[in-house]
Formats: structure tokens, sequence, C-alpha cells
């Protein structure tokens, strides 16, 4: 009866019972609109929210997102990896 929503967890914010989630379609990959209705059927609310990606904490090897990077976002210079052979001590 239990069913896995990939992982994630959403709690009701009137009732603090988990919550069924429905995603929307989205032609964007960077956003999509999520659906989500309260388990508790005293409750029973329903919600419309949005999943979004804000920031690339690591970049792909094979393709550029257009998001900053959670250094940029931190307002320092994207950190550079120290030469090979190079060791600290
Ligand atoms: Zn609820």
């Amino acid at each position: 009866m239990s069913s896995n929503n990939g992982g994630y967890k959403a709690l009701c914010p009137a009732c603090g019972e988990r919550m069924r989630i429905q995603p929307g379609t989205s032609e964007s990959l960077l956003s999509k609109p999520i659906y989500a209705q309260c388990k508790n059927l005293w409750c029973s609310a329903t919600y419309e929210g949005v999943l979004s990606w804000d920031v690339v904490i690591h970049k792909s090897a094979i393709a550029e997102v257009p998001l900053p990077t959670s250094d940029e976002r931190r307002g320092r210079k994207p950190a550079r990896r120290k030469k090979r052979g190079q060791l600290e001590g």
C-alpha cells in the first residue's frame, strides 16, 4: 500500500501528514510544477508548487547548464584544482 515518491517525503503544511505528490508537465528541465494532496482523509488539502534547480554543485561532464555554480552564488571564485603531483604539507 505504501508508495515511494522517489524517496522524497513532503508533509502537509496544515496537518503534518504525508502527501501524495503528482508531477506536472514542463518544457524546461530547470523547473517543474508539482501538485500534492494530503493523505489525511480529514484534511485532504491540495497544493501546487514548483520543483526547481537553483545552483550547480558539481558541473556536468557533458553539457553546460545555465545556472550559477555554488561558488558564484557565494561570491567566490570557482575553486581551482591543484596540479597533479603537488602535495600539501
Ligand atoms: Zn493535511
